[in-house]
């Protein structure tokens, strides 16, 4: 409160003394008067410059001018200990956040009351519910933490935060009382405070002030103020601003993002003549850009800054709330009062009067002012609703013209109280709430009603019903729980709403009919969303209202007859009374003259479902025997009831039957949601229910016949055929099988509670096992199969385990849950909430199924369960006349083969009304002595049915169907059937109990003699399955050999074949040296013998092979150079964007960026490769409206065969195989020592130099170098050859990747003749063997024979192109890198800008220093190159050299920490060590000196050093090809250390080296310490990398999401002070938080407008990066500034599914497996791969701007 700091002068002071500011209130008698007068004083002076206001002074005036000297007369003390000591004492236990949009809430699905009872996040993570079943969501804003409120949660209301007695200390009263002097000073001042905000607020004169605040003369200072709309887009206020005032467009933007964010701003200043002027322009052109003007006000300023203040003050009080319950008691009770005697609303309803028109800001503080006032205080809250449904319908009619969304309407607040239990029934009780809120619907919705009182939404406005669904919402709110005491007010007030909301539901019944097209199609397809979607809105509302009818059997009936009485008003009113006159089988109907094909029809008829609804209830609750007492069986008329449920089933139909083809698509969608599972249970559902209705209680030969009628079959099932038109014959067989389907579900769908006694679970069970029947299915998409109740739940939970086994997912993909096959039995092929398509999945699967376990095919129903007794009468259905002449005269059309009369679905639903019946009848027969049981549907079928000579009866039509070819498949179905025949007829008969009851249900065991005659058909059955499958296969081979993108399912086999082949071709290379057991020693005078293989490449363009050869055309690889990061230990270390300055040369040693050189593997020709290149760039030339996902002008392409990223080719460069003489090579080892070479190559270096220029080098190099004679020749004389001569071809291949390299890995423009090229290339060459060799010891796999081919053979390209590369370049321009190289180890060289060994990564200087090296054998005249022995002694030499530094760059750095171990033996190396470490020590001058232990030493140069080794073993060995030591193709690490020494010609006591060059290299040693660098170093001045280097891991991630979600909520964008919510997104690199998409962190790069991620991309990943977007639970892979990709996060919930967007809202665990996978995506350099497979595969990702990520 007094965070202005101006109370701060009463600091200790006491209340005697101090109270100068109180007692300034005193002297005036009237608080109110007083208060006025130092407002009209202060506030106009305090918020005069609104168009730039200062908003700290202005925060820091308000304090001191006014709320201090508030404070200070309320309290009467100091406020600040005053209001400390409130805190301690009164924290309340209601929590009552108020959230923001896009704050994440916690809703508790096991124990909260309804999903609107939410908590926030810190309450969340303190309170039971985190271990629940919890779920996340988004908050749009307005909505309010329920902690603490008891009956919000069934379990755990409160949190511990806000337990009482947890957080302060040990006070058992939660609330502070406040003594009575202040009570007394609060209710004296709050009346005036109120009073002086209401009037602000809704003060409506813009020139005038109250005449109270009018003290000074009026000023001509007025205000443009600009309100904002949901109509005009930002574009447009800016374009009218820009136009309206000619400001620049930063000052418009500016205005416009004030006048979204707050709702209004002033937009100009001046006289009001002025401001006119302009109100009118910005009027005027926003008018010509859209269809209203924008809205604009002229104020007066010292309007404007009362107006302003009263919303500070606002403010000030809901702070104030917060520390007292008496304050908000107090402040409730002053806003409830009426004024005596006057017309006026209390203070609290004119402000919700005015929500309506005042701005967002406004609003957004006076919601939160009700928020922690009256909804802290129950009572209060409770007198709120009170008058809040008061004044329902204006609000809502206000709301409904409003055009500010509904978060800041005061009307959303309806959540907060209509879901409170206590309060719903208060206010049904006392309000008549439901009354209320349907009579405001009728009210809002007659503009949709036509001439006959039907709803009709054509043309309706989408926003504007959109707003009515929120009043349906708030009855939803209002029912959501039911009550459990009933009392008779209830009762009476609850019929009351029921009998309002029946006056909806008839304006619904029967609206926007149809009618069908004939002759020509419909012109425009009429709105049908708007119905559906009410349809949609109302579905749970309608079975809320049918439970609460079904709590009290009374109640029950009484809403039974009103539902009753208004159906039949409905039916009665409209259409013909004419009726027709039907006669079938000596039954006869008569009936209304309707035809559903002719004549208008309607889908929606709530009235008739609400009723079937009601109607099962009785039944369940029994109370349908006393029906007769409310509605006399002569008002029932039951066929009415029916008529028009059934005329909607028809509709369906014929609409199945296509003959509404005319009346275009929105009758077909209308279908589809009849059907649907979003409406299905208060449309479709409801319909079947009305006919079992109808069925149980109709005669039901004249049901049948009624339904015949209404499906217009009659003609169908009498003896002659009416037409030969075969399409007319077609529709009537499509329409015969839907109505047996829908006969089919009358009498078989009995899983209702209330048709037959079954509960809900079982119902969701057998919805389940359908679903599961047709295929195994993820969580999520079982559960958008089922419907949700009014809780959004499915119940899915409850019994997925009793019927399914869970599998989980690999690393990709979604766990699945499988049918248990226990539930297989309880399929029924027509499932009547199967669509068609689902309907013969299901079908054929389970026929797989069963022929898999050597099954019969059979798949008849499974036993229903039995009708409860108010449906017991529609089995009758099944054996009466009707039923038989239909299904005899079926099986009879099949058997007499009048083809086009009958089809097989036909037949099976034939087949399983048979089964239903046969069932039924062995059901009753084994429960009832056979003489009781009078449903006869054995004898019925078993009789003829007509007196004609060749009549057959059922039974003999089965038997003949059997050899009917058309049948084949339905085969066993018929035995079925006619061992059922037999089942029941022994039942019948008595004969013989024990065999009919094993011959039960569908697993019927079968007698001998059928045996081999089903063997026979067995394997017939066989024999045409197999032929079915050639064939199915002929056709795949064909169907693949015309896929578009056959190369994807190519590359997969190609890559399959890959790996296995890989590890083989590995394997040889490896043994096969093996058998000649020569030497496997790289470096050096034993250096064992190249593997010499014969390299025969197939090119993937023509296909043709060639052998790789030096003099041949060039073979390339596909390859991709990025630049990347994946190595740094120093991230987010600024990168040079541009290499134009940069110097390459030297790797610092922190590995902060690189060039990698990844490859796909694949070989081309280079002519084909070119001829494909040039192809790609023309086609883009062609369409260049397509966007390319490759950047044609970069070398971008896609590998033609796998697709990868690409953007060059790498030359494949034949090794030249060399071996040694070993006897020469001792030979030549006696002469040529280290100390003699070192020698040599100086003198080499210093006669090119005099050669050169005239530079005074030799003295300088010669100086401690001993003595120094040797020629400028000499280092030829230990051997050397020609060069090798590669062809033209393999050159300009060599010349196109080097410069690629250069271009990509420097960022600049490419240029042949730079000399960083060949720099570039040794860097290159380096860098990737480091990643690579950081990847396997990432992976833990070995060094050598594991990697992946396309690894190796990259790997070996770009070392044997970094090999051939020099020849490219001029050799001078080699020469001096090398020298520049060499100078580092060799500090007498004396070049300038020499790193110390400090600076520079050893592995760079090795890779380039024996790539250069040659380059020393060549001469202007001669083109030679070392021999074979020179190089083994030139590679040793140089990598002892190397190594030497290295280790004592890593002894330097990286032996400080002390030992945690003591216990260690003294080994040689820990002698050696300590020993070298006393020379260190005396050559830096003391300044390293390491007390620690020799081992210690040893170890860490022994760990530090393993990389360098690792990455120079694969480096030699792919450079020289002599094969690895056994063990290095092992993971062992010990091992590994002796091998690698071994490979490398080293002794493993490392420290030897030094003891063996003492002489030569303590000269070196010394210099390297001497470096001021090093020096600086050891004194503590600078850091440096320490060894091993740290391996770089994407960031830990918590294992539970919601605690990012927490980190997420805690983030405050950098740049920007408000609370709007940002897009949080987190880099996996590094894990900075990023504010996304969003202006205030955009950055100008190169003259371009980068987005916070696109621009931390380009120093954390080089460009290329990986974020997580928290709010969405997504990762975003980017790559520069125009390519990116989404990725599933890994993140999956507990049924292994992952959640992006967060829409379903379960908890969600991290997936390590899937992190595992990015994180090697990273490391492998695939992300940019990825991304381009991603945006080949989803094109929709071009549109979007991955530059302002
Ligand atoms: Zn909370
Ligand atoms: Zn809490
Ligand atoms: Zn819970
Ligand atoms: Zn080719
Ligand atoms: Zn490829
Ligand atoms: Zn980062
Ligand atoms: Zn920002």
């Amino acid at each position: 409160m007094g965070d202005g700091g101006a109370g701060a002068g009463a600091k200790g002071g006491d209340s005697v003394q101090l109270p100068e500011r109180a007692m300034w209130w005193d002297e005036r008698v009237d608080f109110q008067t007083a208060f006025l007068q130092q407002l009209s004083k202060n506030v106009p002076n305090i918020y005069s410059a609104e168009m730039d206001p200062m908003v700290e002074m202005q925060e820091e005036m308000v304090q001191m001018k006014i709320f201090d000297h508030l404070e200070w007369y309320l309290f009467r003390e100091d406020p600040e200990v005053c209001l400390e000591k409130l805190q301690q004492s009164g924290i309340s236990q209601l929590c009552g956040k108020v959230f923001k949009g896009g704050e994440t809430t916690y809703s508790c699905r096991d124990c909260a009351i309804d999903p609107t009872c939410v908590l926030c996040m810190d309450c969340f993570q303190n309170s039971i519910h985190k271990n629940h079943r919890y779920k996340m969501h988004t908050s749009t804003g307005g909505g309010f933490c329920d902690c603490g409120d008891i009956e919000a949660w069934k379990a755990g209301p409160l949190c511990t935060n806000h337990e009482p007695g947890a957080a302060s200390t040990t006070k058992e009263k939660s609330e502070c009382q406040l003594n009575e002097e202040l009570i007394a000073q609060a209710k004296k001042m709050f009346p005036s405070l109120i009073k002086y905000l209401v009037d602000m607020t809704v003060w409506e004169e813009h020139k005038e002030l109250p005449p109270v605040l009018m003290t000074r003369e009026k000023t001509d200072h007025y205000y443009c103020v600009l309100f904002n709309d949901e109509h005009h887009s930002y574009d447009h206020v800016i374009y009218s601003l820009q136009r309206a005032l000619g400001c620049e467009l930063g000052e418009a933007q500016l205005h416009t993002t004030a006048i979204d964010k707050e709702g209004r701003r002033a937009v100009k200043e001046g006289s009001y003549v002025s401001c006119q002027e302009a109100k009118e322009d910005i009027k005027r052109h926003s008018e010509n850009v859209s269809q209203r003007p924008l809205h604009v006000e002229v104020l007066h300023a010292d309007v404007m800054a009362h107006q302003k203040f009263a919303l500070r003050l606002g403010s000030w009080l809901n702070k104030l709330m917060s520390y007292s319950s008496d304050f908000r008691q107090i402040f409730c009770q002053i806003c409830l009062e009426e004024e005596a005697g006057s017309e006026k609303p209390c203070f609290i309803s004119m402000l919700m009067l005015w929500d309506a028109k005042l701005h967002k800001g406004a609003r957004k503080i006076l919601h939160e002012l009700i928020f922690s006032s009256f909804f802290m205080e129950m009572e209060y809250k409770k007198l709120f609703a009170v008058e809040f449904v008061k004044y329902y319908k204006p609000l809502q009619k206000e709301y409904i013209s409003d055009d500010h969304d509904r978060s800041i309407s005061v009307t959303a607040l309806s959540v907060q109280m209509f879901t409170v239990p206590t309060l719903a029934r208060h206010l049904i009780e006392e309000q008549h709430v439901i009354t209320i809120i349907t009579e405001t619907l009728l009210e809002v919705l007659p503009e949709y009603l036509d001439k006959n009182d039907k709803f009709n939404f054509q043309g309706y406005s989408q926003e504007k019903l959109g707003r009515v669904y929120a009043v349906i919402c708030d009855l939803k709110y209002i029912l959501i729980s039911k009550p459990i005491l009933w009392t008779d007010r209830l009762r009476v007030r609850f019929l009351e709403g029921f009998q309002s909301f029946l006056r909806i539901l008839t304006c619904m019944q029967g609206m926007e009919e149809i009618q069908r097209q004939i002759g020509q199609h419909i012109e425009v397809d009429p709105d049908w969303e708007a119905a559906i979607a009410i349809q949609m809105q109302l579905k749970n509302i309608l079975l809320m209202f049918q439970e609460w009818c079904a709590c009290d059997k009374n109640l029950l009936l009484e809403a039974y007859k009103e539902c009753h009485t208004a159906v039949i008003r409905c039916s009665t009113s409209s259409h013909s009374r004419e009726k027709t006159v039907l006669q079938l089988c000596g039954h006869t109907l008569e009936s209304i003259r309707y035809r559903v094909s002719v004549d208008p029809v309607s889908i929606h008829l709530p009235l008739s479902r609400t009723l079937a609804g009601l109607y099962v209830r009785l039944g369940k609750t029994g109370a349908i025997s006393r029906l007769q007492e409310f509605v006399h069986s002569e008002q029932f008329q039951v066929e009415l009831l029916v008529e028009y449920p059934l005329r909607c089933l028809v509709l369906v139909a014929q609409v199945a039957a296509e003959m509404w083809r005319r009346n275009g698509l929105s009758l077909i969608s209308q279908v589809f949601y009849y059907q649907d599972v979003k409406c299905r249970e208060e449309m479709y559902d409801k319909d079947i229910i009305m006919l079992q209705i109808g069925a149980s209680l109709m005669d039901p030969d004249l049901f049948l016949l009624l339904i015949l009628q209404r499906y217009e079959l009659v003609n169908a099932f009498k003896k002659m055929m009416p037409t030969k038109d075969q399409d007319l014959i077609k529709q009537c067989n499509i329409l015969i099988e839907e109505m047996l389907q829908v006969l089919i579900y009358v009498v078989g769908e009995r899983y209702v509670p209330g048709v037959s006694n079954v509960t809900k679970e079982e119902i969701t069970m057998r919805e389940i096992i359908h679903l599961l029947c047709i295929e195994p299915m993820a969580h999520s998409a079982i559960a958008k199969s089922l419907p949700e109740n009014e809780n959004n739940e499915t119940g899915l939970e409850k019994v997925i385990n009793k019927v399914a086994v869970f599998k989980k997912p690999g690393v990709s993909g979604h766990g699945v849950y499988e049918l248990k096959d226990e539930c297989m039995k309880e399929f029924n092929m027509f499932f009547y909430h199967y669509t068609k398509t689902q309907h013969s999945k299901a079908e054929h699967m389970q026929k797989k199924r069963r022929k898999q376990e050597n099954r019969d095919e059979a798949l008849p129903p499974p036993p229903p369960p039995e009708f409860s007794p108010a449906f017991s009468n529609v089995v009758k259905v099944l054996n009466c006349d009707i039923m038989m002449h239909i299904l005899r005269t079926i099986l009879q059309r099949a058997v007499q083969l009048e083809t086009h009369l009958w089809t097989e679905a036909m037949v099976q639903m034939v087949f399983h009304l048979l089964s239903l019946g046969l069932l039924e009848e062995k059901q009753l027969l084994e429960k009832a002595p056979e003489e009781e049981v009078t449903f006869d549907f054995y004898h019925k079928a078993s009789r003829m049915g007509s007196s004609a000579l060749n009549a057959l009866n059922i039974v003999m039509l089965l038997e003949k169907l059997k050899s009917v070819p058309q049948l084949e498949a339905q085969k066993d179905m018929i035995n079925w059937i006619l061992q059922m025949f037999d089942t029941v007829k022994r039942l019948r008969e008595k004969s013989s109990l024990a065999t009919a009851a094993t011959t039960s249900g569908s697993e019927t065991t079968k007698g001998d003699e059928t045996q081999s005659t089903q063997d026979k058909e067995k394997a017939e059955r066989k024999r045409k399955a197999e032929a079915a499958r050639l064939h199915r296969q002929k056709i795949m081979a064909q169907m693949s050999a015309l896929q578009r993108n056959f190369i994807e399912t190519h590359k997969l086999l190609y890559e399959n074949t890959q790996e296995t082949q890989g590890r083989e071709e590995v394997m040889e290379e490896e043994s096969t040296p093996l058998a000649i057991d020569s030497s496997r020693i790289a470096l050096g005078p034993k250096r064992g013998p190249s593997i010499t293989e014969k390299e025969v490449l197939t090119c993937i363009l023509c296909q043709e092979e060639q052998e790789v050869r030096l003099e041949g055309a060039a073979m390339v690889l596909s390859a991709c150079v990025q630049k990347s990061t994946a190595l740094t230990q120093h991230r987010g270390k600024t990168l040079e964007l541009s290499g134009d300055t940069l110097d390459p040369l030297f790797m610092d040693p922190d590995m902060s960026c690189g060039a990698h050189t990844g490859s796909c593997g694949h070989v081309m020709h280079a002519a084909c490769w070119q001829k494909y290149f040039e192809a790609i760039q023309l086609n883009s030339r062609q369409r260049l409206h397509v966007e390319q996902i490759f950047d044609l002008e970069n070398g971008e392409y896609l590998c033609p065969l796998c697709k990868s990223l690409c953007n060059t080719v790498i030359p494949i460069v034949p090794l030249q195989a060399q071996k040694i003489n070993s006897e020469d090579a001792e030979a030549v080892a006696q002469i040529l020592c280290l100390a003699r070479w070192l020698e040599i190559v100086m003198a080499r270096i210093s006669g090119y130099n005099t050669k050169g220029e005239k530079q005074n080098v030799p003295s300088s190099v010669s100086k401690g170098m001993g003595d120094f004679t040797s020629e400028f020749h000499s280092i030829l004389s230990f051997g050397v050859q020609p060069s090798a001569k590669y062809s033209n071809s393999i050159k300009e291949m060599l010349v196109l990747f080097a410069t690629t390299v250069y271009r990509v890995g420097l960022k600049v423009a490419p240029n042949e003749a730079d000399p960083r090229i060949p720099m570039m290339t040794w860097s290159t060459c380096a860098f990737t063997i480091q990643c690579i060799e950081n990847l396997l010891e990432n992976e833990g796999k070995p060094l050598f024979g594991s990697l992946q081919n396309r690894q190796h053979s990259g790997l070996k390209a770009l070392v044997q192109f970094a090999v051939a590369q020099r020849t490219t370049s001029p050799q001078s321009l080699i020469q001096k890198h090398l020298v520049r190289l060499l100078a580092v180890l060799l500090p007498n060289l004396k070049v300038e800008d020499t790193p110390s060994i400090l600076d520079v990564d050893m592995f760079h200087i090795l890779v380039g220093a024996v790539l250069s090296f040659p380059s020393l054998y060549w001469d202007d005249t001669v083109d030679l190159q070392p021999s074979s022995i020179s190089s083994a002694y030139n590679h040793l030499y140089l990598f002892h050299l190397v190594t030497m530094a290295h280790i004592t760059q890593i002894l330097l750095t990286s032996t400080t920490e002390s030992p945690i171990a003591q216990a260690q033996d003294y080994s040689e190396e820990a002698h050696a060590a300590e020993s070298f470490c006393r020379e260190v020590c005396q050559y830096t001058s003391g300044c390293f000196s390491r007390d620690v232990p020799g081992w210690h030493v040893w170890d860490c140069v022994k760990k530090g050093i393993t990389p360098y080794l690792r990455c120079a073993a694969l480096f030699f060995h792919y450079m020289l090809r002599v094969s690895p030591p056994e063990s290095l193709l092992l993971v062992s690490e010990e091992e590994e250390f002796k091998a690698l020494c071994s490979y490398l010609s080293l002794p493993t006591n490392l420290f030897l080296l030094f003891e063996e060059y003492w002489g030569t290299v303590s000269p070196l040693l010394q210099r390297w310490c001497a470096d001021p660098a090093v020096l600086s170093f050891l004194k503590g001045k600078n850091i440096s990398i320490r060894y091993p280097r740290k391996r770089n891991n994407l960031i830990q991630l918590p294992e539970d999401y919601s605690c990012l979600l927490n980190q997420a909520s805690q983030f405050r964008c950098p740049r920007s002070f408000d609370d709007e919510q940002k897009h949080p997104v987190l880099c996996l690199f590094c894990g900075a938080m990023l504010c996304s998409q969003n202006t205030c962190c955009q950055e100008l790069v190169d003259g371009e407008e980068l987005g916070a991620c696109t621009y931390h991309a380009l120093h954390c990943g080089a460009g290329v990066c990986m974020f997580l977007k928290i709010r969405e639970c997504k990762v975003v892979l980017i790559e520069g500034k125009t390519r990116g990709c989404l990725y599933p996060a890994p993140y999956l919930d507990e049924y292994g599914e992952t959640d992006p967007g967060l829409k379903r809202g379960n908890p969600l665990h991290l997936c390590h497996e899937r992190y595992r996978k990015l994180h090697l995506l990273w490391q492998q350099h695939c992300i940019v791969e990825e991304i381009a497979r991603s945006q080949e595969t989803n094109q929709i990702f071009f549109g979007f701007n991955w530059q302002l990520l």
